[in-house]
């Protein structure tokens, strides 16, 4: 039996690299520490559904804010991940269980009882079930959708790159409010950032999304601070763009442990704003991009921005 929180046995495909040290962090990635009844509450919550959430899985440095406001993104399908990002704090390897199939019902009775307006779902990868999970992401929105059906829905999945092509089709059919995936890097790093995945095919899958059903927004992210050039990252919204991406996100990665992907810089602020007034320029509907900026973080409040300026873009027209 695996003891996930000894790194070595989280991590066994990164147990023999090399020590990357981790530089100190910068005045500007300031977090708020995890106290409060809020927090404890929606820790309490997670607890009592046996529900895995991201927030600690990948030690998000906003567990402390978000949890306080009962925000948690819920991360279905495990806690053991089939991919070996070299960013990511997700345990890696071969999943010990089946999908749970009174894992959506246990979501959708911890996002009732939260009182959450708008919920973020995601998941690992599960490259070992033949339709990648589509079809339990699927029953996870419907069963949010009857319990809550005002709270609207942002998942944020893996690739599918191991399934056939149609299994998207299974999800966009759930009709999520937001279909968000992470393109996570500049292409010239997913050899030694996302290794398992492929650019293009993540480009065309929020494509097909769009293409499958228009009134889905789209979103998607990248870190920066791993080691690329601006230059890349313009190329990156213009890609996202081209795919008809709605809302990009862009924040500073961070290194859960030695053992990790080294932080090449930490991105100044005016750095973050640039990258924001540009990628307005390319016409996202949406942009977020500052220093802890992450996929989930604000995702309410930015999901209402999101939808008045598709309203307000459309009576432009
Ligand atoms: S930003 Fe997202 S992952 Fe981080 S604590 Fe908030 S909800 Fe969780």
């Amino acid at each position: 039996m695996r003891d996930l929180k000894i790194p070595e046995q989280r991590h066994p495909e990164k147990a023999r690299r090399p020590d990357n040290p981790q530089p100190k962090k910068p005045s500007w990635i300031r977090v708020k520490a995890p106290v409060g009844e809020g927090y404890k509450q929606t820790a309490s919550i997670m607890r009592e559904h046996k529900l895995t959430t991201v927030c600690e899985e990948a030690g998000c440095p906003n567990v402390g804010e978000c949890w306080s406001q009962g925000h948690a993104t819920m991360m279905i399908m495990g806690e053991v991940c089939t991919r070996a990002c070299t960013f990511c704090n997700i345990a890696t390897g071969k999943p010990p269980e089946a999908l749970d199939v009174f894992e959506p019902g246990r979501v959708a009775d911890a996002v009732a009882k939260l009182g959450l307006n708008h919920v973020v779902i995601t998941s690992v990868d599960r490259d070992d079930v033949e339709d990648g999970g589509a079809e339990h992401f699927a029953q996870t929105i419907r069963a949010v959708r009857r319990r809550s059906p005002d709270t609207t829905i942002e998942i944020l999945t893996p690739d599918f790159i191991k399934a056939a092509p149609e299994v998207l089709e299974i999800v966009v059919a759930a009709k999520p409010d937001v279909f968000n995936h992470n393109l996570e890097t500049v292409p010239g790093l997913y050899p030694e950032v996302r290794p398992g995945a492929r650019y293009f095919h993540s480009l065309r899958l929020l494509q097909r999304v769009k293409e499958l059903d228009p009134t889905i927004f789209t979103k998607s992210g990248i870190m920066v601070g791993l080691g690329e050039d601006r230059q890349s990252v313009m190329q990156v919204m213009d890609d996202m763009r081209a795919a008809d991406v709605d809302f990009m996100t862009v924040g500073q990665y961070l290194q859960p442990t030695p053992k990790h992907h080294a932080v090449d810089r930490f991105v100044t602020p005016e750095e973050f704003a640039s990258y924001e007034k540009a990628a307005w320029g390319k016409g996202f509907l949406m942009v977020s991009a500052t220093p802890l900026t992450r996929s989930s973080y604000h995702a309410g409040d930015d999901f209402a921005r999101l939808r008045a300026n598709r309203l307000e873009r459309l009576a432009s027209r």
